[in-house]
């Protein structure tokens, strides 16, 4: 396929996959049924999280596993309908619901992952699993069984994984939403699967240890240089490459807002009861608001 008609089929149908989308946009639970091909290598599960699978003549790539085996398995289920040749399974990042149901998935997968992702996942992983177990009785059981687990090919920056007729390259730019997040992004469609790194209209979470918001951006930054015509996040509808701009925009402003609150001598409290306010009249709509408080404490301690 021409490069122009495959960017041509893309756009062609995102607007089905938002609408789509929009009904079950926290499903917990993955459901088999909620799949859509996006390109003409590229399907996804719609849930909580997004899950991307990219099937080549020589191989197939499922991104991100769901919270838990029994979603594992559910992914399995629907990639060995599309699957062609060798399974690779890697994760956007170590949070549970992206890495958790790798134990269902078959024992002959390989399992790739950066390092820093990979060191976040053992020192930090475990807490996570507890933290998502106290969150509800819908967790807790869908983690029942959960542990830490290996990858069997480990990288540093960057990797390329070639899948036949579709090659993945997966990139990690540095800290944003944990340590470790990476993108995958998908030639010849140019898709990228973005995780955290860049959403539709949905308020960072800044959590790793080593995060800053400025580090963030400067990763934004450099993953829009790829340029991807459809954009698959894992926490909000697909779109387009209008998502760096737009989530940059609101980053520049969450970092100046606080900072003008805190050299006018506002407490950090005071600081979120006024940005918070200040984005959502500005940023309307976005999903996960409270996420913000999180956002703006750490720009507090980043301004000068
Ligand atoms: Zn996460």
């Amino acid at each position: 396929m021409q490069r122009s008609a495959v960017i041509a089929f893309c756009f062609g149908l995102l607007a089905l996959p938002a609408a789509g989308f929009a009904q079950q946009p926290e499903n917990i639970v993955l459901n088999d049924k909620d799949v859509k091909q996006l390109t003409p290598h590229v399907w996804a599960i719609y849930g909580n999280p997004n899950i991307g699978i990219v099937v080549g003549s020589k191989g197939t790539l499922v991104v991100d596993t769901g919270l838990g085996k029994r979603n594992g398995t559910t992914v399995d289920a629907v990639m060995e309908k599309l699957r062609k040749g060798k399974l690779y399974l890697a994760t956007t990042h170590f949070h549970p619901e992206h890495v958790t149901g790798q134990s269902g998935f078959p024992a002959d997968t390989v399992v790739i992952r950066n390092i820093a992702q990979q060191k976040e996942l053992e020192e930090s992983g475990a807490g996570m699993i507890d933290f998502f177990r106290s969150r509800s009785d819908v967790n807790k059981e869908l983690l029942v069984d959960a542990g830490i687990d290996k990858a069997d090919i480990l990288f540093d920056n960057e990797m390329t994984l070639d899948l036949g007729d579709v090659t993945v390259r997966m990139v990690y730019f540095g800290p944003a939403h944990t340590n470790g997040d990476i993108v995958f992004f998908v030639e010849p469609e140019k898709v990228m699967i973005s995780g955290d790194i860049v959403q539709n209209k949905f308020t960072i979470l800044p959590i790793g240890t080593k995060t800053t918001i400025k580090g963030w951006i400067s990763v934004l930054d450099r993953a829009a240089e790829l340029k991807p015509a459809l954009i698959l996040p894992d926490h909000s509808p697909p779109g387009d490459s209008a998502m760096f701009a737009e989530q940059r925009a609101y980053m520049v402003d969450l970092l100046a807002q606080t900072q003008a609150a805190k050299s006018q001598g506002k407490s950090v409290e005071d600081a979120v009861k006024v940005v918070t306010a200040e984005l959502q009249t500005k940023y309307p709509g976005w999903l996960r608001p409270g996420n913000a408080t999180r956002a703006i404490t750490m720009a507090y301690k980043e301004a000068p």
